[in-house]
């Protein structure tokens, strides 16, 4: 029997995996747009196990399987509706759930869930975010939206600026664009909310050229994307440390005025101040068709799992 196909993290994609989900992802938006729906996926049943809150990975989910002919039960908020609220763990949820359905979609509140689930889950599970650990599968499309701006990921300069200590989007970017040839990671954080040593360390072991920086004004100009992102308010213990790094890294539309006219800009969403609405006009700005590839992404990721 096959191994089981759990996706818990950035590293286990290889490049020819990123590269035949591009293809995918591709064929999928051809779908959407002539067809619609399919029923490629009609003898399945996801289940959607979410702890924390969502808007696009969930709904994206979900419209993934429904325009794919499958169909879906939903936990949006397993904190106080499932019976985690009775003390019931991770694992013995997972036990449960996994009768139901043939692919479970996991979004955990602490880091290290996905993997939890993994090991005592008999169908796939898929990572969609555990606490400030990663979320592959935004990486995926943040991929795939990078990669269809610019064809290829060769020397691309890309800043990633914002909460890189508690933002698991930008862990798992970081380590899924390790495995191409790009040009330069630029990281733009307040020294509090910095990027993880242990990645700085894998970067460095891949032979990443990346460097760290407080200015997002003076690397801005040299970046062919900037990834933008959200203070992680719910990981603060302290609100006098939120406090002191709010506000800081908003990207201007002046500082926006000085990136290149080819560049881009990107973000996992929900915004807060950090990218004023003034920017969504500016032709770099390109976060709501970022959240479209998702679902072409999320619907190529599902029929992969079930090798369809
Ligand atoms: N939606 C993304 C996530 O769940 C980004 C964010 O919440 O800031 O990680």
């Amino acid at each position: 029997m096959d191994e089981i196909f759990h996706i818990t993290e950035s590293q286990q994609f290889s490049r020819n995996d990123l590269d035949e989900l591009f293809n995918q992802a591709d064929a999928m938006e051809t779908l959407v747009k002539h067809r619609g729906v399919t029923d490629t996926l009609k003898d399945k049943v996801m289940v959607v196990l979410f702890y924390q809150p969502s808007t696009r990975t969930r709904l994206s989910f979900e419209t993934a399987m429904s325009r794919l002919g499958g169909s879906y039960v939903s936990t949006e908020n397993a904190m106080e509706f499932s019976s985690h609220a009775k003390g019931e763990s991770l694992e013995d949820t997972i036990q449960t759930v996994a009768n139901y359905g043939d692919v479970i979609i996991l979004r955990y509140h602490k880091e290290g869930g996905a993997k939890r689930a993994a090991r005592v889950s008999p169908v796939p599970v898929i990572n969609a975010g555990d606490g400030p650990g990663q979320h592959p599968t935004q990486s995926l499309l943040d991929m795939y939206t990078i990669r269809r701006e610019f064809g290829s990921f060769e020397g691309l300069n890309i800043t990633l600026v914002g909460d890189l200590k508690n933002g698991r989007t930008v862990h798992s970017l970081a380590y899924m664009l390790a495995k191409y040839p790009i040009g330069k990671i630029c990281l733009v954080a307040p020294p509090s909310i910095s990027m993880p040593q242990g990645l700085l360390d894998y970067l460095e072991k891949h032979g990443i050229d990346y460097n760290q920086s407080d200015s997002l004004a003076a690397v801005a100009p040299h970046a062919d994307v900037v990834y933008s992102t959200r203070l992680q308010k719910e990981y603060f213990d302290d609100p006098r440390e939120f406090e002191a790094v709010q506000g800081k890294y908003v990207l201007s539309q002046d500082i926006v005025d000085t990136m290149r006219e080819k560049s881009i800009i990107l973000h996992p969403l929900p915004r807060n101040e950090e990218i004023p609405y003034v920017v969504d006009h500016d032709p770099r700005a390109r976060y709501f068709p970022q959240v479209r590839n998702g679902l072409y992404m999320r619907m190529a990721l599902l029929n992969k799992v079930f090798g369809r």
